[in-house]
């Protein structure tokens, strides 16, 4: 019962890449790149392990951005010559490569960190991507003219490396959606749709991560604007319930989300975000436990899985490490109290 795990990432050590970005750059090249990427992985596996997560990731220390991580291995996209665009609907503006030509695979994308990190953990493993979605609100497109018919391109990229993922011993493959908040109309009418070719023929459960945004300043900006109750979810769970996803990742503490919407994802695990990505104040292992004993009202108990909010890429490292404890601490005290 409440099993732990984080949204995905997790902050690269500083001789890895710049500390506290979201588009960092590497301060490796070449082999000591690829070297130092493996190393970083082992770190964020035993990070997680010495805090009890049960579900681990490679903590994305991989890749330079959760979503420019996948587009790099994929032809058709041109990465010299970026332009900038408003994203999210505008909320903040990006640096993003343009889609100049038919997408295809330019073979595996993550074969090797999800290798490397299958060898090193006897825990559940699991894999992140980005959403088909959230992939086409995060780049510039110069050849398709149609925002869906893209989507839907991705979708068939990302089932080809979800499967490969598979293969390797991925035991869950969760698709990053955060767009999904932005564009709930198009939610229903295509974006679940699109996760499904995502998923088709996947022999491990899928998830589905759903949040406000890392903890920068543009996306608590926005968070101000949305009022006393965040209702975006009310718009999409019922789709989300009815859908072939079988976990979807959502963002509990400190937001205003009311409780109840969490009893829309009726029959779905329910990763619960109970750390706060958006500040430096460490999370005690009780507040941890009240953010579980909150959604247990709405969520039966078997179905919550106690996580982070969102990635903490952008986070400092000695403050992600305490929140993972917490996270840990509050898993375990949740389960003694509540059991
Ligand atoms: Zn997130």
């Amino acid at each position: 019962m409440f099993a732990t795990t984080i949204a995905g990432s997790l902050p690269k050590p500083k001789w890895l890449a710049e500390p506290a970005k979201l588009w960092p750059q590497w301060r490796l090249a070449g082999d000591a790149l690829a070297t130092g990427k493996r190393d970083a992985t082992l770190l964020a596996l035993q990070l997680q392990e010495e805090a009890g997560i049960d579900v681990v990731t490679d903590g994305e220390q991989a890749r330079q951005h959760f979503v420019h991580g996948f587009l790099e291995r994929v032809d058709g996209i041109d990465f010299t010559n970026k332009v900038e665009i408003g994203i999210r609907d505008n909320r903040y503006k990006a640096m993003v490569p343009r889609v100049v030509a038919p997408l295809r695979l330019r073979g595996r994308v993550h074969a090797e960190e999800a290798r490397h990190a299958r060898a090193h953990t006897r825990r559940l493993l699991k894999f992140t991507l980005p959403g088909p979605m959230t992939i086409v609100d995060t780049l510039a497109d110069e050849y398709y003219g149609d925002r869906v018919e893209m989507a839907f391109a991705f979708a068939r990229l990302l089932n080809e490396e979800s499967r490969a993922l598979a293969a390797d011993g991925v035991d869950v493959i969760q698709f990053d959606e955060p767009a999904f908040n932005v564009y709930m109309q198009d939610v229903q009418s295509w974006g679940i749709d699109a996760l499904h070719v995502a998923i088709e023929n996947l022999a491990c459960p899928s998830a589905v991560h759903i949040c406000y945004g890392y903890g920068i300043k543009a996306n608590s900006d926005w968070k101000a604007t949305l009022g006393a109750a965040w209702r975006q979810y009310e718009q999409i769970f019922p789709a989300l319930a009815s859908s072939r996803i079988a976990q979807v990742s959502v963002e509990c503490r400190n937001a205003n989300v009311p409780p109840d919407l969490l009893g829309l994802l009726v029959g779905k695990d329910v990763h619960i975000g109970a750390i706060d990505v958006a500040t430096d104040t460490v999370e005690s292992a009780e507040d941890v436990a009240a953010t579980i004993e909150a959604a247990l009202k709405f969520v039966p108990r078997e179905k919550v899985i106690a996580s982070t909010n969102c990635g903490m890429a952008p986070m400092r490292a000695d403050i992600a490490a305490a929140k993972l404890m917490a996270l840990g601490a509050g898993a375990a005290l949740a389960r003694r109290r509540f059991a």
